[in-house]
């Protein structure tokens, strides 16, 4: 799939990571979203799923939903939603568990996206869950 986002993101990677981090793309999300590595934290797999939805990488957003929770529309609703915003800001507020020793972990954020040219807010408590070993977005249920 290829978009104007998609096909810029070579000329991002040393600008500052869109999951806020404070440290380059290249440093950061992108080694998750290129498979080079995986995350070892549910934080780092929120952030990674952030960074995916900023770049409108729903491939990368389905592989990291955990099959438990996967609805059968949901990469039309990735998509749906991919396209519909343009993602401003991550803000990590709280981190229970999710850590490399756990098995489960929730993240607790708010984020800023712009819809048909207004300014929202989303709040959210993700659970996370490792499937076959992996971190994997389980639901906003925490
Ligand atoms: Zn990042």
């Amino acid at each position: 799939m290829s978009d104007d986002r998609s096909e810029a993101v070579s000329e991002r990677h040393e600008l500052d990571c869109p999951c806020g981090s404070g440290i380059s793309y290249a440093q950061c999300c992108l080694n998750f979203l290129s498979g080079r590595a995986k995350p070892s934290t549910a934080e780092q797999l929120m952030r990674s799923r952030y960074t995916a939805f900023y770049f409108r990488n729903t491939d990368y957003l389905f592989g990291t939903h955990h099959p438990d929770t996967r609805s059968p529309r949901l990469r039309k609703e990735l998509q749906s939603v991919v396209h519909n915003i343009m993602w401003r800001s991550l803000n990590v507020l709280a981190v229970v568990k999710g850590t490399k020793d756990d098995k489960n972990g929730k993240v607790e954020f708010e984020c800023t996206y712009h819809q048909d040219g207004e300014l929202h807010e989303f709040y959210e408590k993700s659970r996370f869950k490792r499937y076959k070993g992996d971190w994997k977005y389980y639901d906003d249920r925490g």
